[in-house]
């Protein structure tokens, strides 16, 4: 754990909560210590209002910042003196103190307050930080974890014994030290959570924070270390077909009752941990700190048996209900973590951010099972009561009943052709923003970085070879769980010629891309179209060329032609398999890399029109954009036209040649 506060770097971070902001970021930038808008931090000040009173003030973080990004204005504003008074009350149900702490904002405007803002209050110094230090969960998540923390930090911490965050868990930090006097003690082991620590400026709060850490890193080392040096690398376990991959995808969404992501992880760790004789025991007894749990659920499912792991999921919901407080709602009994000794590590989630969560804390709950087991005398989690009343606690049920409708391709993948540039980059743009995952393809070397996020994935391939198209699809499947939307739009356009005149090599070439690469990848995809839990859908980007070609683009106009009638098939014949095939024909897009100036003006010369002429030469006198045919591309992909197989649609401003 390195200490990296620097004074000069401090210096871009003005006054106090400036002081506050940086070691926040400090704590934020290492996975090792939060992960996900983990921890928490604050600071207080005197607020100065309007009328000029000074009125004492906590600043804590807001929800929905994150500690390594957080701005001044991630940090809410609460009146010092009500916090104070909230804590003599015996009992206050969450929401109850939620609502409290709303009204108890300086600044109406502010975020929704930290659920530990009590606690932060009660602490009598200027600066708190707290986070969920994997070292900390690791001494902690032991039969005698108390006794642990007292060998390695002796008197210098307060223990506190695991309660659930929010108001029991401040009474309880108040109750045990009445008077809020700390003397000479720098911070709090929360059992089963994670650490505080405290001070009157923020790099001294921080520099206790590291030291503490560098500790218990210092001692795991020398009474654990792990991993065993000694231990070689056993082989990497054997690839899984993308059907495979993607039948698992449909019975986990079919249970989850959405369409969900799911990754596959085969990387060291992974691979070790689920090679592991004890896994099922191991990995059954329960998260590091339970606020994993709305993320990861309680325990993976070890093995494949996704229906096995519903069934118990209910049981676990049925037998522990009677603890909520207010009336709940069972969440979906899919996993979102699955740990296979053939497969390796999977994770799941209602997006690839949720999936992507999933698997960072896996990554660090994997390392530290492996130790506490196998040096410490073994891995002790929470009772699964415990992890229930953090699944099932009032705020997330409440943020749940909130939460609107999610756009309307959560949890879908999307292969696009042609992702790089024109009518296949907007399609990926108008995918992902209605909330698809996109595996992008085009020989572009930066297709790769097109896109940035969890929803992209950049690939380069040459859509003319078979085998590089496989290898693809199956890294799709690998990343997104499978294939649910197919959108061709890889296309080229050829010499203009006429058909007296045509060469051979370039006919061939234009059919190579807009048709035979096009079959030869609806034959690939098909499995796993067929395996998609939502009824997979494709897209084929034809031309108005097949309703009305024209002179001298022969080539053009015969393969798409071609293409037509090739999706016209698919759609018969992947109807029986839930498959919708339709086909969009667009004309006079002139933002894609299709149309080079030299095309266009050969073209407009070709129907002896300017360039200005020929790009609206349609019924309505409208330019059409990539964005227009992506638009109707998304309706066909959706469930506006869910009841539609083997059409075609032109977006072309209205041709008196079509209608
Ligand atoms: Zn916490």
């Amino acid at each position: 754990m390195s200490y990296r506060w620097s004074s000069k770097n401090a210096e871009d971070f003005p006054g106090d909560i400036g002081k506050c902001v940086y070691a926040s970021r400090l704590i934020g930038a290492d996975p090792d210590l939060v992960l996900h808008g983990g921890g928490n931090t604050s600071v207080k000040l005197i607020h100065q209002d309007l009328t000029g009173q000074e009125i004492p003030a906590l600043y804590v973080k807001g929800s929905g910042w994150d500690l390594g990004s957080i701005q001044a204005e991630g940090f809410t504003p609460l009146r010092m003196t009500r916090l104070l008074e909230l804590l003599q009350l015996d009992t206050l149900s969450d929401l109850e103190m939620m609502s409290e702490l709303l009204s108890a904002r300086l600044d109406p405007y502010a975020p929704a307050p930290s659920v530990e803002s009590l606690l932060h209050a009660w602490i009598p110094h200027r600066f708190v930080l707290h986070s969920h230090a994997d070292v900390i969960v690791t001494l902690t998540n032991l039969a005698d974890g108390a006794q642990m923390v007292r060998e390695v930090f002796g008197e210098e911490v307060v223990i506190i014994p695991y309660v659930m965050p929010g108001f029991d868990l401040a009474k309880e930090v108040a109750e045990l030290c009445p008077d809020r006097d700390y003397g000479q003690r720098i911070g709090l082991v929360l059992l089963n959570h994670g650490l505080f620590t405290f001070a009157e400026t923020a790099e001294t709060a921080y520099r206790h924070h590291i030291n503490i850490i560098q500790r218990a890193e210092d001692w795991l080392a020398q009474h654990a270390p792990f991993p065993n040096p000694e231990t070689p690398n056993p082989p990497p376990l054997p690839p899984v077909s993308s059907t495979e991959l993607a039948g698992f995808r449909k019975r986990l969404s079919e249970i989850a009752g959405k369409p969900m992501i799911v990754t596959r992880h085969n990387d060291p760790v992974s691979e070790a941990f689920v090679r592991r004789e004890d896994l099922a025991d191991l990995a059954n007894r329960g998260p590091l700190t339970p606020d994993h749990v709305i993320r990861t659920k309680r325990v993976p499912l070890v093995g494949r048996d996704l229906d096995g792991y519903a069934s118990d999921y209910r049981t676990y919901f049925q037998e522990h209900r009677h603890r909520a407080r207010t009336d709940i709602q069972m969440l979906d009994p899919a996993p979102r973590v699955v740990a296979d000794p053939e497969w390796g590590v999977l994770t799941a989630g209602e997006n690839a951010k949720a999936t992507g969560i999933a698997a960072d804390i896996y990554q660090h709950t994997m390392p530290v099972l492996m130790r506490a087991e196998d040096k410490l005398g073994g891995y002790q989690a929470l009772s699964p009561a415990d992890i229930f009343d953090c699944e099932y606690w009032e705020l997330e049920q409440a943020k749940l009943k909130r939460s609107g409708k999610p756009p309307p391709l959560t949890g879908m993948v999307a292969v696009v052709t042609g992702a790089a540039s024109g009518i296949g980059r907007a399609c990926a743009e108008v995918l992902q923003e209605q909330g698809a995952a996109v595996a992008g393809w085009d020989l572009d070397q930066e297709i790769g970085s097109i896109f940035s996020g969890p929803n992209w994935l950049g690939q380069m391939v040459d859509v003319t070879d078979r085998t590089g198209q496989q290898r693809a699809l199956t890294g799709v499947a690998e990343r997104f769980g499978g294939v649910d939307i197919l959108v061709t739009a890889a296309g080229v356009f050829g010499q203009s010629q006429p058909i007296a005149s045509r060469t051979r090599d370039d006919w061939d070439k234009v059919y190579r891309v807009n048709t035979e690469s096009i079959a030869d990848l609806l034959a690939l995809a098909h499995p796993l179209l067929a395996l998609s839990p939502v009824g997979g859908r494709v897209v084929l980007i034809g031309s108005k060329n097949v309703p009305a070609p024209g002179r001298g683009a022969g080539a053009y106009s015969v393969s798409k032609a071609a293409l037509t009638q090739l999706g016209r098939v698919a759609a018969l014949e992947w109807a029986e398999d839930g498959i919708r095939v339709n086909a969009v024909h667009p004309d006079g897009v002139f933002d894609t890399g299709l149309w080079t100036e030299e095309v266009l003006a050969e073209r407009a010369r070709a129907y002896g029109l300017s360039v200005e002429e020929y790009k609206t030469r349609n019924l309505l006198s409208c330019e059409i954009t990539s964005r227009d045919v992506a638009r109707a591309v998304l309706a066909l992909c959706d469930d506006t036209f869910s009841a539609t197989t083997g059409a075609q649609i032109p977006v072309d401003g209205g041709s008196d040649r079509v209608i």
